[in-house]
């Protein structure tokens, strides 16, 4: 049994009140790890530590290279340390090993990627509008930042957080997920090996509900990086709203990948597979809802079952795993709900469908229904597992109807040989991603975000970075 402690102010400590919260294993369903469970009064010691960093210690006095060196080292840290950055996301959130070792080498590039623009962040000199004035903007860090972390990629997800608002000079509090909060303890501990002083990242572990919100409402922070639910993240943008604080919300999905019948089958099948049970579905950008032409329909889907059977469900540890356990048991119980609702609508299952009780852990079959139309709930809300719902299409208008027919925006895929029709689609798309002959690819360098209820602002890629500063206009006469 691991026991965590939380990290403010540079010290190692447990919750002011002692409480713990239990971290489940959901391959062998036993306890591994305790992590405090934080009150009000550690959420406060942290953000005042965090503000205390920024206005009296040495992180606001650095020079944008020496904060550029920091995060290098960092990034050479997390790569020494990708076996048990690995290995404790693969405990905690059941997540593929090898997928995380690929996710782990991603959040050191991340990291040289954000010390790479640490020292170009650079001010203007707008030409004077009189004489005898000089004019000139400064960027400026925009102070204390809390960072709200998910369970499903919590340690990539923080990153995309921590890193720009530490190259524009933030100071930060990480509020990792109730359900997984060990990679993101383990990646504090690289912090302090990287020397960051202390209080420049203070990570407290709890219930959103308890000191997620005593963070956003605390009056010492100036913005919030949320990933999370959209429930929650309407709550948090409320709160912060009530102060005019920054928000950046990445949120949930359910996203179209549309296959015209002039795509290469097996591309668009291997791309629908890879978009739906890849981690099992738990990802926001799961292609959940594939839009298939009417004249390829039954073909595609017989491929589709032939590849998705046969894909290796068990031990998230080993090399040979394709698909591993569900992360908790309320998303389990609440994916197996989300089936009995499409039976119950009229869908019509074509495979899985049911939990898979003979590998013990929280495993559901990859799961695909047909005779789906888009009104249905399966095709209307985030599942967030490994259930597909296929829906047929006539023409080109039809599939753009169907897939901007929905309240989110965060991704979509589409499958042709036809790059005129890919142009057309691809502008069309209501969406914060869009992949041609290809799905879930994802970069450090490329933008990445929501439009409608999927999100505000992005991470990655240089305007990543902006979303961490404010601009300030100077006036000094002569
Ligand atoms: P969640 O909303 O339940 O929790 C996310 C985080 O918010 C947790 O740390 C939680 O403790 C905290 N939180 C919850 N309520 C809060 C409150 N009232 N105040 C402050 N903090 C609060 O989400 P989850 O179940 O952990 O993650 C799954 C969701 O995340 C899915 O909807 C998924 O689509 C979304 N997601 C989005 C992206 C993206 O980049 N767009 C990436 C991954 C996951």
């Amino acid at each position: 049994m691991q026991n965590y402690q939380m990290l403010i102010d540079g010290q190692w400590v447990d919750s002011c009140s002692t409480a713990t919260l239990e971290s489940i294993n959901p391959y062998t369903g036993q306890v591994w790890a305790k992590i405090p469970r934080a009150q009000i009064e550690d959420a406060d010691a942290a953000v005042r530590a965090a503000h205390q960093a920024l206005k009296r210690g040495p992180w606001g006095r650095l020079t944008a290279g020496a904060r550029s060196m920091h995060l290098r080292k960092l990034g050479d840290l997390i790569t020494s340390n990708a076996e048990t950055l690995a290995r404790t996301e693969v405990q905690d959130n059941g997540k593929l090993y090898a997928e995380m070792r690929a996710q782990v080498n991603a959040v050191a590039q991340m990291a040289y990627f954000f010390a790479g623009l640490a020292d170009k962040i650079e001010g203007s000199v707008p030409p004077p509008d009189r004489a005898g004035m000089l004019t000139y903007t400064r960027r400026e860090p925009v102070g204390v930042v809390v960072c709200i972390v998910p369970w499903n990629s919590p340690l990539a997800l923080l990153a995309s957080k921590a890193f720009p608002a530490l190259a524009a000079g933030c100071t930060l509090v990480v509020k990792p997920s109730e359900h997984a909060s060990a990679s993101s303890l383990e990646f504090g501990r690289l912090l302090e090996l990287a020397g960051f002083p202390p209080g420049v990242v203070n990570i407290v572990t709890g219930l959103g509900a308890e000191i997620g919100e005593a963070l956003v409402s605390h009056p010492l922070v100036a913005k919030i990086a949320f990933t999370g639910g959209e429930s929650s993240g309407q709550r948090v943008n409320e709160l912060a709203a009530r102060d005019f604080k920054g928000v950046t919300m990445e949120l949930g999905g359910k996203s179209p990948n549309i296959v015209f019948d002039d795509a290469s089958l097996e591309d668009a099948v291997n791309g629908a597979v890879a978009g739906i049970f890849g981690a099992a579905g738990q990802t926001c950008i799961a292609g959940s809802r594939l839009l298939v032409q009417a004249n390829i329909h039954d073909e595609l889907v017989a491929r589709l079952i032939a590849v998705a059977k046969v894909a290796r469900m068990g031990d998230p540890n080993l090399a040979e795993t394709q698909i591993g356990p569900i992360a908790t048991k309320p998303q389990y119980q609440k994916i197996l709900e989300y089936i009995q609702i499409a039976k119950d609508e009229g869908a019509n299952c074509v495979l899985g469908g049911r939990a898979s009780k003979e590998l013990g852990g929280l495993f559901i079959e990859p799961t695909i229904f047909t005779g789906i139309n888009n009104d249905m709930r399966i095709a209307r809300e985030e599942v967030f597992g490994p259930v597909l719902s296929i829906i047929k299409f006539r023409d080109e208008a039809e599939a753009l109807s169907i897939a901007n027919d929905t309240v989110y925006g965060l991704a979509a895929g589409v499958w042709t040989q036809n790059m005129g029709r890919a142009f057309r689609v691809v502008n069309a798309l209501e969406a914060g991603t869009v992949w041609v002959n290809t799905y879930r690819a994802l970069g450090v360098h490329m933008p990445f975000g929501g439009v409608k209820r999927s999100g505000l602002g992005r991470e990655n890629g240089i305007e990543a970075i902006e979303g961490y500063l404010h601009t300030k206009s100077v006036w000094l006469n002569y």
